[in-house]
Order: structure tokens, then sequence, then C-alpha cells
């Protein structure tokens, strides 16, 4: 595109209070960065404290305010005492975006429990976890925005990813319920399903299979972090107020 004013969306959070899980590279650090950007106070979720570090700083610097918070997602105790340090330090919690996921891809023959039980953890217990200690604050407050990044591997089947694509099922399936729940205290739960995106997940894929991939693309090539980041921003807005237990799906017309 030429250079000009810009056609991404502006969307003023100034006031608001964000966390972000996995905000330590990829898809997460991109939607980190947009919500400092827009104006939001962004805590940011990883177990990376160095890249952790980078993102805040990079939120700073461009004039944000952003709280770094060392947190393995799948551990209970620690998913609750950072909630409550974010809620401490801010007084209140207005966006939770559970990005956070891993891959253990393989057929299905060859998969071990663990290779099982640690996405499923990381993906989907995850994105529990943050609810449920987000949801009780956001009841109160009768306000919030939670967003939770699936896949389009919840949508359709994808050889060698059983464990990955129940895990994004499975919170298609969470944010319809918790959706439902939530909705006479205003507080919002969608889901993101992006398609194939330029981070170091699908980086992990190798050449040879990117470019398989990006024939079943109808636009014909990867999606950048910032694309997510635009649609977590539309959801986080007030545009997006009467939008609940929705998935929006970011794929190129992969799903088409
Ligand atoms: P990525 O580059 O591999 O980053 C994953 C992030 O999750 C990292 O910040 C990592 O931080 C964090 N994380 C993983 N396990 C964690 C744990 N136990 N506790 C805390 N943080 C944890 O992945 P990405 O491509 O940005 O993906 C982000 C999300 O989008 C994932 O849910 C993924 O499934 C989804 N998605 C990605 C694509 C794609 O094509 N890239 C497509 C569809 C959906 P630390 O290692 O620092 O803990």
């Amino acid at each position: 595109m030429a250079d000009g004013p810009s056609r991404r969306i502006q969307v003023d959070l100034s006031g608001h209070v964000a966390l972000v899980t996995g905000a330590s590279r990829g898809i997460g650090r991109a939607i980190a960065l947009a919500l400092g950007r827009a104006g939001a106070t962004v805590a940011c979720v990883a177990r990376n404290e160095e890249k952790l570090k980078e993102t805040a700083g990079a939120i700073e610097a461009a004039g944000g305010k952003a709280s770094v918070h060392l947190c393995d997602v799948v551990d209970s105790a620690a998913v609750q005492s950072t909630l409550d340090a974010v809620v401490a330090a801010e007084g209140r919690i207005d966006i939770v975006v559970n990005n956070a996921g891993i891959t253990k891809d393989t057929l299905l023959p060859v998969m071990s429990d663990d290779d099982w039980d640690q996405v499923i953890a990381a993906n989907l217990r995850s994105v529990f976890l943050f609810t449920r200690a987000a949801a009780k604050v956001m009841m109160r407050q009768r306000s919030g925005r939670i967003i939770n990044m699936s896949s389009v591997s919840g949508l359709m089947g994808n050889p060698g990813q059983s464990n990955y694509s129940a895990s994004k099922a499975g919170i298609i399936g969470f944010t319809q319920t918790v959706a439902r729940e939530l909705a006479k205290r205003k507080v919002t739960v969608n889901a993101i399903c992006p398609g194939f995106i330029a981070t170091d997940m699908a980086e992990a894929l190798g050449p040879a299979i990117i470019d398989e991939v990006k024939k079943r693309i109808p636009m014909q090539r990867i999606g950048e972090a910032e694309e997510i980041a635009d649609a977590v921003l539309f959801l986080a807005s007030d545009s997006a107020n009467y939008i609940t237990g929705q998935v929006l799906t970011v794929d190129g017309g992969m799903t088409a």
C-alpha cells in the first residue's frame, strides 16, 4: 500500500487494563504492542523474562505502559496470583487475551500421552484458568472483554495435529458457553481463529510444509501477526459491544 493515512483500525483504549498471555513473541507480542499503542496498560505474560521485557520495553518506548509477569499458564496458582497482581496494581482488568499456545505435532499412532496432555494443558486448560480468574473481577465490574486464540485447526482437521485441533476446538465450545454465562454482566467472550501466520510456531513446520500450506490459502500468502492484533483491537473496542460467543476467522480465505 502507498504511504498515506493508515487504513488500519484505530481504537482508543486509554484507561483500560489488558493482559496478554504469550506476549513474549509472535502473535501475542503483536497484540500486546497494538493494545499498548491504543492506550491500554498491558500486562505481558509468558515464561521467557528477557523476551517479555523486550515486549514491555517496546510498548514503553512507544509511550505506553506495560508490566512483565512470569507465569506458566498451566499452573492454576500462578495464573490466579498473576491476575491478582495486575488487579492489585491497576485496580481493574478490562481485556484478557488468552493467546499462549504450543504445538506437539505427530500422527495419532505415535502420539504420546505427554504430547496430548501438554498441548491440551497449555492451549485449553490455560484459557479456562485465566478466564475463570478474570471473570470474577469482570462480573463485579460489569464490563470486560475476553478474547481466546483458537485456530483454523479447531475448525477443520489437520493431519498430525489431533491434540492441537482438539484443544483449539475446545476453546470454541468453551468460548460459546462462557459468553452465555457472562453476557448479563456485560462481559463479552469471543474467539479468533488465525490461519497460517508468520511466527516461530509456523516457522517450525519447515519450508516444504510452508509452501504446501500457501497453496491452500486463496490469498496465496501467509498472514502477519499484526493482522491478528487488528482483530483483537476490534473485539476489544466499543464497536464490538454487541458481539459475544463468536468466532472471527482471519485466514486469507483458507476455510472459506
Ligand atoms: P509462538 O510464536 O510459538 O509463541 C507462543 C507464545 O506462547 C510464546 O509467547 C510463549 O511464551 C507462550 N507460551 C507457550 N506455553 C506457555 C506456557 N506454558 N506458559 C506461558 N506462556 C506460554 O506462537 P504464535 O504463532 O505466536 O501463536 C500464538 C497463538 O496463536 C497460539 O495459541 C497458537 O496456537 C495460535 N495460532 C497460531 C497460528 C500461526 O500460524 N502462528 C495459527 C493459528 C493459531 P514463553 O515461551 O516465553 O513462555
